[in-house]
């Protein structure tokens, strides 16, 4: 009989570590794999705060998809999924449609905008290579701008970070890094810069250790971050944001780091959603379905600890992806005998740019020099499960210390 296909959409995380378990755990006539993306590239999204800044390259970031899948038994293919028929039990793709028998969904996040007017046509978004590749440019050519007209505008050197979860506090971080950098470039005193840090809730970094909150505050506030707490922004202009006070503060760059909401393709396709993200069973699967399972971002599970989802973290879509990969083998071998996903959350660690981090590791509060340290062998333990020794070697940061 046919080989069943088992259709992967999306090489993030959660696409690209259940395509290579399956890969491991199947045989060549048990089934055929195809894997969907719309670039013929792999890229680290929880990197993505040091390209948009500029202080790392975004070729650092991503890896060819090709030379990390067993290409023998992984089939990839470049388009994009434009929307999920499973009536059908098909794929549409902007260049074709495919048929599946077992369908993954890793498409990722899109921002959540909440409906703000202005942020969808003037805020930058920190999602791609492609995004965060026109942010660093943006940024050095407004500090091209700056001293290239005879009026100066401030607004040129105001850079707005809306947000300050762990993306935005992230960023805010690598620029005080880069900052100084373009000031020496472009021949600009450090004092005309303006990084600010806008945060709707009480604190930045809601929910996370008040202790760890305050040392990244302070490391930030050093370094020339101003932060405004417990100021929703309610608008985003060309000319720069208006805040629920009525305040409005001129700036040329709002980059947009409110949190996110999954692939705007699930609720194309007719799913129910929460935040643009559907609400798995514990096996992963969606609701009323023997055949599609969802990872990663695209999906909600609920933390039974606290009856709240979990965060969309790469960490989950990692774990994840062997729950997904044992139940994929499981259908293809006849047998229903399906495992509950159990996440086992090991911490979390946040950059502050340079040799500054911050983080919690199991019930161990980190910060500086070994949480930096930290975040380093996480990124590298990723790498080591997606491509062993050889690629850490290749994209990993190497120097820990
Ligand atoms: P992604 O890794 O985002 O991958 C989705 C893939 O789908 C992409 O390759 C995309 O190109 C592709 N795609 C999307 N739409 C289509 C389409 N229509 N057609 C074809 N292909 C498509 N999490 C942590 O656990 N630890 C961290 O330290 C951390 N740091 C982060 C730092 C930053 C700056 C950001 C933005 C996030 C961070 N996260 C972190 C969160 C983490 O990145 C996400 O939770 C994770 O990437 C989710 O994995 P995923 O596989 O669902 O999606
Ligand atoms: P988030 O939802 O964690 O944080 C968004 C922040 O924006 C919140 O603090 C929120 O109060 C604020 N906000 C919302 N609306 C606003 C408004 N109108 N004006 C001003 N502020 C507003 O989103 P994120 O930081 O993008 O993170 C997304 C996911 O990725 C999370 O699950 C996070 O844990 C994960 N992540 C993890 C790491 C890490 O582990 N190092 C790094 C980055 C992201």
């Amino acid at each position: 009989s046919k080989k069943p296909r088992i259709l992967i959409l999306g090489a993030g995380y959660g696409g690209m570590m259940t395509a290579s378990r399956l890969s491991k755990q199947l045989g060549y006539n048990d089934a055929e794999i195809v894997l969907v993306n719309k670039h013929d590239y792999h890229y680290q999204t929880t990197w993505l705060h040091e390209p948009a800044a500029g202080t790392l390259h975004h070729d650092r970031t991503r890896m060819r998809i090709e030379s990390v899948i067993d290409t023998n038994k992984i089939k990839f293919l470049k388009d994009v999924v434009v929307e999920i028929k499973t009536a059908e039990k098909k794929v549409i793709l902007e260049s074709g449609e495919m048929e599946y028998d077992y369908l993954v969904i890793g498409l990722g996040s899109e921002p959540e905008t909440f409906g703000i007017p202005g942020v969808e046509e003037h805020a930058f978004a920190i999602r791609s290579v492609n995004s965060v590749r026109h942010i660093r440019e943006h940024i050095e050519y407004k500090f091209a701008s700056y001293n290239g007209s005879d009026v100066k505008h401030d607004e040129d050197l105001t850079f707005i970070v809306a947000g300050a979860g762990f993306t935005g506090i992230e960023f805010v971080g690598e620029l005080t890094e880069r900052i100084p950098e373009l000031c020496k470039e472009y021949d600009i005193a450090r004092e005309k810069v303006r990084i600010i840090s806008i945060e709707a809730a009480t604190t930045a970094l809601p929910g996370f250790d008040p202790e760890l909150v305050e040392y990244a505050m302070n490391i930030l506030e050093k370094r020339g971050v101003e932060f405004k707490i417990n100021t929703p922004i309610k608008e985003v202009t060309k000319d720069g944001v208006l805040l629920a006070s009525g305040e409005e503060i001129k700036s040329k760059t709002v980059v947009w780091t409110t949190g996110i909401r999954g692939s705007s393709v699930l609720e194309k396709s007719g799913f129910e959603t929460m935040r643009g993200r559907i609400q798995v069973e514990p096996e992963l699967r969606v609701p009323g379905f023997e055949d599609v399972f969802v990872i990663g971002d695209c999906a909600i599970i609920i933390d039974e600890a606290t009856n709240r989802p979990f965060p969309p973290t790469a960490q989950i879509a990692i774990q994840q992806s062997s729950t997904l990969a044992k139940n994929i083998k499981a259908l293809v071998h006849g047998s229903n005998n399906l495992e509950a996903f159990k996440a086992d959350i090991k911490g979390t660690v946040a950059s502050l740019g340079g040799k500054e981090a911050i983080g919690v590791v199991g019930s161990k509060k980190l910060f500086g020099t070994p949480a930096a340290a930290m975040k380093k062998v996480i990124d590298n333990r990723y790498l080591f499960l997606l491509g062993g020794l050889p690629l850490v070697v290749k994209k990993g940061k190497l120097n820990i210390f």
